[in-house]
């Protein structure tokens, strides 16, 4: 696979991993994100911290419960499903988390033109700042 194909690929597994997980109408999940690696978990206890792949052990941090606001963090870029604006959990690379909301989780995927990030939503969303970019902002491109 080349590299834009792998990449694609990781997104649509990310999105077919969280897709079906957001209809439920008792939720009891928590976003848990791992401050090393960065990897996101929908789960309703926390998961293993075994299988880090930047450190040791996972360090988990709760972010909120699983919900239909899509939020992007400005500085690691990260997409979460929650209901209300997630924690500014610590991370490893990037200090604290500074959440933007995107808007209401829906079917149409929206990829960044720039930093490739990727985001299921109702409508496009506003421009906010792209990671990748100084001082630039995210350039949506979806169908
Ligand atoms: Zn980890
Ligand atoms: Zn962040
Ligand atoms: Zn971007």
């Amino acid at each position: 696979m080349n590299v834009i194909s792998k990449k694609l690929f990781l997104f649509l597994l990310m999105i077919l991993m969280l897709a079906p997980t957001l209809v439920n109408a008792e939720e009891n999940r928590r976003v848990f994100m791992c401050s090393n690696c960065q990897m996101i978990i929908p789960a309703e206890k926390m998961p293993s911290s075994l299988g880090c792949t930047k450190a040791n052990y996972h360090i988990w941090a709760n972010l909120g419960v699983v919900g239909l606001n899509v939020f992007n963090c400005k500085k690691c870029n990260v997409i979460v499903y929650t209901k209300l604006i997630p924690n500014a959990a610590y991370t490893k690379e990037h200090g604290y988390h500074y959440w933007i909301r995107l808007g209401e989780f829906g079917e149409k995927v929206f990829n960044c033109k720039k930093c490739g990030v990727s985001a299921r939503l109702k409508q496009r969303p506003g421009s906010s700042q792209c990671p990748k970019v100084k001082s630039g902002y995210h350039e949506w491109f979806g169908y």
